[in-house]
C-alpha cells in the first residue's frame, strides 16, 4: 500500500482518537468520544495491516484471534467492582508488549549487524526502561487491588535509598545501551533493574494511594507506547502513546490534587507509612459505641427533613446499588426534599466510578455535585446519607497526623445535622482504617447490604413521610 496513503490514514486515526478523548471530558458526549476513539484505532490498526514491511500474516492473525479472544472472555466475564484490577492488568500489559517491542527491535538490529542511529537507540532504552517499571509496577498494583497482595503499604528501613540507588544504575545502564547498542550485556541490566524497580516503586504505595499509582501507571504505558513509536518510526504509535500519557499525567495530577499529594511525592514513593495503632482499626472512638437504627427509624427523621446529601461509595458499586439509589432519591424528591450526591474524586475503586454508575441509573448530572463545592452546604443540611462509603467521610484526614490518610481531603458528612450510615458492619474500608464519623452523636448507622436497605428505606419513607 501507498505510504503516503497510510500517512493520510494516520493523520484521520489521529484526529479521531483528540476529537474522542475531548468528548470522553463530560458524562454526556463520553459514549460517542468512546466511539470516535475506536474508530481511530480501527483505521490505524487497519493502515499498520496494509503496510509493505508485514512479513507473515499468518502470526499476526493468530495473535488477534487468541489476544481478542481473551479480551472479550475477560471483559464479558468481569464485575464492575473489579474494573480498577482489569485496568491495572491492561496497563501492565501495554507497558509489557512496548518492552517486547522495543526488545525485539534491537535484537534485529544485532541479527542484521546494523547499528541503530539517531533517536531509535535511546527510544529502545526508554521503551524497555518505562515499558518494564509499568509491567510489573501494575501486575502489584493489580495483586493488591484483587487483595492476593496485602494493601497496606511495604515500606522497609532504606528503602527510598535503595530505590534511589536502582534508579541511577539504570540509568547508568541506559546510557551505555545508548552507546554501545549492539551489546547485550546493558540491555540485560537494563531489564532486569526495570522489571525490579516497578515492583520496588509500588509495594510501598498502598491503602488511600492506590488511586493515584494506578493513574501514573496509566501514563507510563503511555509513554512507553510513545518511546517505541519512535523505535519503529510509526507516527500513530507516538501520537497515541503520548496521548494516553499525557491523559495519564492530567489524571494524576487531579488524583494528587485529589489526595493532597504532590506529584513529586508520589513518584519518590514510600509515602502513605502507616501509623501502626491506627492501621489495625483503632481510630480515634473514645471508647464510644456506634448507635444502630433501622430503616423505619431513619423515615422517620427524613419526615422532619427538608434536605439531603447522598454520599455513595465502593460499597454502593459492590451491592449494585445506584438504581435504588435512584429510587430513593425519586421518593425524597416526591415528598419534597431536595437531593443532591457528593462525589469524591477517589470515591468507590476508580477515577469517576461514582460518576459512571450513578449515570448508569439516569441520576442527572446536576444533581452531582463535586466536593469542594458541596462541602460549604453540609452545616445547612438536614441529612447526610452514606450509602457504602467510608474513607472518603473519615474525619481523622483532617486532624489524626499518624492516619495513613491524613491530609485526604474529605466529605464534610459529619458537619450534617444528621447522618445515616448504610453499610454491613463496623469492618473498615480500603485504606483499612476505623472511622470515628461512626461513633459520633449524629451519626446512626443502619446495617445491612446497600440495595437491600437503600430498598427498605424507599418503601419505609413512602409509607410514613
Ligand atoms: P471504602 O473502601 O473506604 O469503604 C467502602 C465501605 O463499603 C466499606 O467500609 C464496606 O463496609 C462497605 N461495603 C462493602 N460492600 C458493601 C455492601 N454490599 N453494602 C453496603 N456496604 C458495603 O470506600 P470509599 O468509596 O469511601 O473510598 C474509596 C477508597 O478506595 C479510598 O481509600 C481510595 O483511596 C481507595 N481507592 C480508590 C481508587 C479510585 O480510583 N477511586 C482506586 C484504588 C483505591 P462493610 O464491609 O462493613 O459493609
Amino acid at each position: 500500500m501507498n505510504d503516503q496513503f497510510i500517512q493520510l490514514a494516520y493523520l484521520v486515526a489521529a484526529v479521531l482518537l483528540i476529537r474522542g478523548l475531548s468528548g470522553l471530558g463530560s458524562p454526556k458526549t463520553a459514549p460517542r468520544g468512546n466511539l470516535t476513539a475506536a474508530a481511530g484505532m480501527l483505521i490505524a490498526i487497519v493502515a499498520t495491516l496494509l503496510m509493505k514491511g508485514v512479513v507473515s500474516y499468518t502470526v499476526i492473525i493468530a495473535g488477534v484471534v487468541v489476544g481478542s479472544t481473551i479480551g472479550a472472555v475477560l471483559a464479558l466475564r468481569i464485575q464492575m467492582t473489579a474494573m480498577p484490577q482489569m485496568v491495572a492488568l491492561l496497563n501492565g500489559f501495554g507497558g509489557g508488549a512496548s518492552a517486547l517491542v522495543a526488545s525485539a527491535e534491537l535484537l534485529n538490529y544485532m541479527r542484521e549487524g546494523s547499528e541503530p542511529t539517531g533517536i531509535v537507540p535511546t527510544a529502545i532504552v526508554l521503551g524497555i526502561l518505562i515499558g518494564g517499571v509499568t509491567f510489573t509496577g501494575s501486575l502489584i498494583a493489580f495483586a493488591k487491588l484483587q487483595e492476593l497482595l496485602k494493601g497496606a503499604p511495604l515500606v522497609y528501613a532504606g528503602q527510598r535509598f535503595v530505590n534511589a540507588l536502582l534508579s541511577v544504575a539504570l540509568v547508568g545502564a541506559g546510557v551505555m545501551m545508548v552507546m554501545t547498542p549492539l551489546d547485550l550485556n546493558p540491555f540485560y541490566v537494563v531489564l532486569c533493574l526495570s522489571l525490579l524497580l516497578g515492583v520496588l516503586l509500588v509495594i510501598p504505595i498502598g491503602g488511600a494511594d492506590m488511586p493515584v499509582v494506578i493513574s501514573l501507571l496509566n501514563s507510563y504505558s503511555g509513554l512507553a507506547a510513545c518511546a517505541t513509536g519512535f523505535v519503529l518510526g510509526n507516527s500513530s504509535l507516538v501520537i497515541s502513546g503520548s496521548l494516553v500519557g499525557a491523559s495519564g499525567i492530567i489524571l494524576t495530577k487531579i488524583m494528587c490534587k485529589a489526595m493532597n499529594r504532590s506529584l513529586a511525592n508520589v513518584l519518590f514513593g514510600a509515602f502513605g507509612a502507616v501509623d501502626q495503632a491506627t492501621a489495625a482499626g483503632g481510630g480515634s472512638t473514645d471508647g464510644r459505641t456506634a448507635k444502630a437504627y433501622t430503616p423505619e427509624d431513619a423515615a422517620v427523621i427524613f419526615s422532619n427533613s427538608r434536605s439531603c446529601i447522598v454520599v455513595p461509595g465502593y460499597g454502593m458499586a459492590v451491592a449494585q446499588a445506584q438504581h435504588a439509589v435512584r429510587e430513593l432519591a425519586d421518593t425524597l424528591e416526591e415528598k419534597g426534599i431536595s437531593v443532591k450526591f457528593a462525589i469524591h474524586p477517589v470515591a468507590g475503586r476508580m477515577p469517576g466510578h461514582m460518576n459512571v454508575l450513578l449515570a448508569e441509573a439516569d441520576v442527572p448530572y446536576d444533581k452531582l455535585v463535586p466536593m469542594d463545592e458541596i462541602n460549604r452546604e453540609f452545616p445547612e443540611t438536614d441529612v447526610a446519607l452514606v450509602i457504602g462509603a467510608n474513607d472518603v467521610v473519615n474525619p481523622d484526614a483532617r486532624t489524626d497526623k499518624g492516619s495513613p490518610i491524613y491530609g485526604m481531603p474529605i466529605l464534610d458528612v459529619d458537619r450534617a445535622q444528621h447522618v445515616f450510615v448504610i453499610k454491613r458492619s463496623m469492618n473498615p474500608g480500603f485504606a483499612g482504617v476505623q472511622n470515628p464519623l461512626f461513633f459520633n452523636d449524629n451519626t446512626m448507622m443502619i446495617f445491612g447490604d446497600a440495595k437491600g436497605t437503600v430498598l427498605a428505606l424507599v418503601k419505609s419513607v413512602r409509607d410514613l413521610v
